[in-house]
């Protein structure tokens, strides 16, 4: 290659890439995940040129939000549904950001319905081993051991080390972000807490409180600690933010509708983490 070429296959290179759209320039979409269709659908129908895809037995529609690319995914209940959708995402789509969202029952007596908690960090509140007990002595789940699967390639039931309960961060820019659009929620107060994730729904008082006193949750579900697991597996930066939609600690009532508040406020969210990245 002469001179002369180089320069103007330069110049060819320059002119393609300022004739690129935002949405091409940027290497990933956001992925904004949902349990329910009561969590994921509004999100959906905002997208500008929405498409539907399905693959195995979950649903994705892919469009765009201010031009900067946005797939709604629809995890179902649950955590083995949660992370399986994680790892299509990450796989299908190479998101630059995973936000799990929805709702969630407060652990926390000071959080009330509609409150919004942005997760630090998220923990798995399926995952314990329990002390040995002879038939006839019952079960207490007040005894039970956190027992982190990620600590040890050897048996997690027999280490001592893995009896720790494993905390998943938030990505420190999305909670960033996730802070700075609090001035736009007003149906509740949007704080900074903790969330426990399990294949379980607690209604027993004391478990809860347990709960809240060891491991500091504020909030429970079913899917936010393994989509964030296996989102940290594919190293994508990761947050969840849920709403509370019932609280027996205070007697908050169960309230679906919350649900769409909480798309609202990740609304506010991924446009705020688009006009971040448009400046970068
Ligand atoms: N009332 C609904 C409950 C759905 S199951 C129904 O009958 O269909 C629970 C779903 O809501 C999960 O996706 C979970 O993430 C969320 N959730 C809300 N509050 C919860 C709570 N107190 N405990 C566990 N999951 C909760």
């Amino acid at each position: 290659m002469n001179n002369k070429t180089i320069l103007m296959s330069l110049a060819v290179g320059c002119m393609a890439v300022s004739s690129m759209s935002f949405a091409q320039q940027v290497s990933g979409p956001i992925v904004v995940q949902g349990a329910m269709p009561v969590e994921a659908e509004r999100f959906a129908q905002r997208l500008d040129n929405p498409q539907e895809i399905e693959i195995g037995g979950w649903r994705f529609w892919r469009g765009t939000v201010e031009g900067y690319p946005v797939v709604v995914s629809e995890t179902l209940k649950g955590m083995s549904n949660a992370s399986a959708a994680t790892a299509i995402a990450a796989t299908q789509f190479h998101p630059v950001a995973i936000i799990n969202q929805g709702t969630a029952g407060g652990h926390d007596p000071a959080l009330k319905v509609y409150d919004i908690v942005l997760g630090k960090y998220s923990v798995n509140l399926g995952a314990f081993k329990s002390p040995h007990k002879q038939p006839g002595e019952g079960s207490d789940s007040l005894q039970w051991k956190p027992m982190d699967l990620l600590a040890s390639k050897g048996s997690a039931g027999e280490d001592k080390k893995p009896h720790t309960i494993r905390k998943f961060p938030a990505d420190a820019q999305l909670l960033s972000v996730a802070e700075s659009v609090k001035a736009s929620y007003s149906k509740g107060n949007v704080v900074e807490g903790v969330i426990g994730s399990a294949d379980m729904w607690n209604s027993e008082l004391d478990r809860i409180q347990s709960f809240h006193r060891q491991y500091q949750t504020s909030v429970e579900e079913m899917e936010t600690a393994s989509a964030s697991q296996i989102a940290a597996a594919f190293d994508i930066p990761f947050i969840g933010i849920r709403v509370l939609s019932n609280n027996i600690t205070n007697q908050g009532a169960y309230d679906p509708q919350t649900g769409l508040a909480c798309q609202d406020y990740v609304y506010q969210v991924v446009k705020a983490y688009i006009a971040k990245a448009k400046t970068r």
